[in-house]
């Protein structure tokens, strides 16, 4: 038994995440070009012959970008809740019907080999959820957007061998940055992201002895910086009582790839 995942891209420009057993993988989000990803999933020795679909977490273009294209070149099921359809359906291009699929709440699912559970998170979109993606006795959980930690986010991440969080911004350096103010509102309420500190408070609940290791994942570009979010998050931990820590790091930001011209 295995689970291989890594981080293509995270944060406000674009997010994509691979996630695979030996026999079935699956991409959460694809917000970058069909290009970036593919490229970013061969250089980590992929073979998108064994992708079986792709997860969609909300219909935010930073998650969604290349979700229509992935979907058309590799003949992909893209798996997404009823709402987030709705939000994402005129910005992906044409699905083929039978890679239309569905997703529910608190419903859980096998694609091949892989257990993926579903939780709802608090955000500003029509639907949006996390995943938690079990293979046996592993298994890794992923959340970001999200203004809180909802009932079902603690039910199914606390205790997952793995674990990607969102720490987005500190909020000294939110409130005195570029923003125009009803932005850093939204970012900062219950429908927004996660601070560092909130990431850090979440994660004395979600870490167990079974977590070997945490990502930090989609700080922002203007009102974050990695070894501050770092910083923040291993100090909470400690004040919480944790005096061994699972290995944290923080998950790359995406630049995209330049454009190929064509004479
Ligand atoms: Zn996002
Ligand atoms: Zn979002």
């Amino acid at each position: 038994m295995s689970i291989k995942f890594f981080t293509l891209a995270s944060g406000s420009s674009g997010n994509a995440v691979y996630v695979g057993s030996e026999k079935s993988g699956l991409l959460i989000d694809a917000g970058l070009t069909g290009k970036d990803i593919c490229e970013k999933l061969a250089q980590n020795k992929v073979n998108t012959e064994n992708l079986e679909g792709i997860l969609v977490t909300h219909e935010h273009r930073d998650h969604i970008k290349g979700v229509g294209v992935m979907s058309r070149k590799l003949d992909l099921p893209v798996f997404a809740t009823e709402g987030t359809w709705q939000g994402m359906k005129q910005s992906v291009g044409k699905i083929a019907e039978k890679n239309q699929k569905y997703l529910e709440v608190d419903n859980c699912l096998e694609i091949g080999d892989l257990k993926v559970e579903v939780a709802a998170t608090s955000h500003d979109a029509q639907e949006p959820v996390a995943f938690t993606i079990h293979q046996g006795e592993l298994s890794v959980g992923f959340a970001t957007d999200t203004g809180q930690i909802t009932r079902g986010l603690r039910k199914n991440i606390t205790g997952c061998t793995a674990l990607v969080l969102e720490a987005n911004h500190d909020p000294t350096m939110l409130r005195r940055g570029p923003y125009p103010a009803y932005l850093k509102k939204r970012i900062a309420s219950v429908m927004g992201h996660l601070s560092n500190q909130m990431s850090g408070e979440a994660l004395a609940e979600f870490i167990t002895g079974k977590t070997e290791q945490v990502t930090l994942a989609h700080l922002s570009e203007q009102n974050n910086i990695p070894s501050l979010a770092l910083e923040t998050v291993k100090q909470v931990l400690q004040e919480k009582g944790f005096d061994e820590l699972p290995e944290i790091k923080v998950a790359p930001r995406y630049k995209a790839s330049k454009a190929s011209n064509l004479a």
